[in-house]
């Protein structure tokens, strides 16, 4: 079994008295920032003039400066700007700016493992991936717990690359519930796959593909969406919490005997195959290649995708039920 470091297997000498810029202050950049703020490390949030997140980061009481500034000061610089512009980023205003002797870091694989960022030799190149999105990476830091994170070291130039990224994952809560070492082709690799073929693909389309079918078998959609997509979540918290098997336990026989006959029925070796396509167009990098060739292009596949998606029934229809739920949190992040 995988070792599991937690917060007694931290050296927080590695990372104490640094100085860390954070660049970027949306999902991960905020809680990145925020916590490490209150671990005791000097943070300077680099942004660009003119961005909307500068007057966040300030209300938060953060120091903001543009991104070369930060880069120019820090021991530590932790790239948190999305992936498909963190390479011209790097180029203009990061690589030129670098301290000597300091650390790059990352909080997914995508640049250095497809090298579209080749930082020079006499810099620490590690990675801290918390596994959960970033608000839940603030959020359970500010309740006394952590998210998850995977690390991994890509050039150990100070000989300390491991201990400082350990020590990061302290400060952003991570080693309260527990750190892996990976690899930066395995973060990237499975990360990718996770979200495309089970926590982002899988789970979105499978949604959908229920809820259209009861809509044309008649159904009322109301009735299908609190089926096949708010109750995801109640059964997703019971497998979260003790696994399929206090699922299982929670609901009837007549569901869990259809869990069993069902399912096969629709994950199938084809099903299977499909994944390991996936997993062939990640690992060959012609996954990546298609997104960054989208990106160049300005993007218009994306954007007719996501609009399509967003005019779906099921997502007026749940706009609409979700209304009235008043405990769900309205608060726009
Ligand atoms: P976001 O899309 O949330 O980052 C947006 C931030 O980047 C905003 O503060 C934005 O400022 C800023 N920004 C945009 N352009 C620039 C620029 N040119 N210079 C400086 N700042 C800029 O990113 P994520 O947090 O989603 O992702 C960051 C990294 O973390 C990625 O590598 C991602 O793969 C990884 N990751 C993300 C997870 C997540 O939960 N989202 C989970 C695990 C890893 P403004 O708003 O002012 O434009
Ligand atoms: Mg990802
Ligand atoms: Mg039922």
């Amino acid at each position: 079994m995988a070792k599991v470091y937690y917060d007694q297997d931290v050296n927080w000498d590695a990372i104490s008295g640094k100085k860390v810029a954070i660049i970027g202050y949306g999902s991960q950049g905020h809680a990145h920032a925020l916590n490490l703020k209150e671990s005791g490390i000097d943070i300077t949030v680099g942004l660009y003039a003119g961005s909307k997140s500068a007057q966040k980061a300030k209300d938060a009481g953060l120091k903001v400066a543009e991104v070369a500034d930060a880069v120019k000061d820090a021991d530590i610089t932790m790239i948190l700007i999305p992936d498909e512009i963190q390479a011209k980023i790097y180029k203009t205003e990061i690589a030129p700016n670098l301290k000597a002797g300091s650390a790059l870091a990352f909080a997914h694989g995508f640049n250095i493992h497809f090298q579209q960022i080749q930082p020079p030799e006499d810099i620490d190149v590690f990675m801290v991936a918390p596994k959960g999105p970033g608000h839940l990476v603030r959020r359970t830091f500010a309740e006394g717990g952590g998210v998850p994170d995977i690390f991994a070291v890509y050039q150990d130039a100070s000989g300390k690359a491991w201990d400082i990224a350990l020590a990061y994952a302290r400060g952003i809560g991570g080693t309260r519930s527990g750190v892996i070492k990976t690899t930066f082709q395995e973060e990237t690799e499975t990360d990718l796959f996770g979200e495309q073929a089970v926590l982002c693909g899988g789970i979105t389309h499978l949604i959908t593909a229920g809820f259209e079918t009861l809509v044309k078998a008649g159904y009322q959609p109301e009735i299908a969406y609190f089926e096949c997509f708010h109750e995801m979540k109640l059964i997703v918290d019971l497998m979260y919490e003790g696994g399929m098997a206090k699922m299982r336990h929670s609901i009837s026989d007549t569901a869990e005997y259809g869990d069993y006959t069902a399912g096969p029925r629709l994950v199938t070796d084809k099903t299977k195959k499909e994944m390991e396509n996936i997993l062939t167009d990640i690992q060959d990098g012609s996954f990546a290649t298609k997104w960054l060739t989208e990106n160049k292009a300005g993007r218009a596949q994306f954007y007719a995708m996501r609009r399509r998606h967003a005019e779906h029934q099921i997502e007026e229809v749940g706009g609409k039920l979700r209304k009235m739920m008043s405990w769900l949190d309205k608060k726009e992040n």
